[in-house]
């Protein structure tokens, strides 16, 4: 199992992560991306087999804020 995190509170919310991988990020009303199925906080973490595109977004974030540990 491979974990994919995101610092919400870095989030600039440049959309890139939601444009390149809109199966795990999608941006929300406060400006600020949300990893889909993970509980919403400050530090969201999701366990997943298959970190796929979640991989390339975590090097494109201009932020920062998203971590894949496998
Ligand atoms: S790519 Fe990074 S900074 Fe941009 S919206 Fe996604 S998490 Fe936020």
């Amino acid at each position: 199992m491979a974990k994919i995190k995101l610092e919400r509170e870095k989030c600039i919310g440049c959309g890139s992560c939601q444009a390149l991988c809109p199966k795990y990020f999608e941006l929300q009303e406060d400006g600020k991306s949300h990893v889909v199925g993970a509980v919403k906080q400050d530090v969201e973490e999701l366990e997943t087999e298959k970190i796929e595109c979640a991989e390339t977004v975590a090097e494109a974030c201009p932020a920062q804020c998203i971590h894949i540990e496998k």
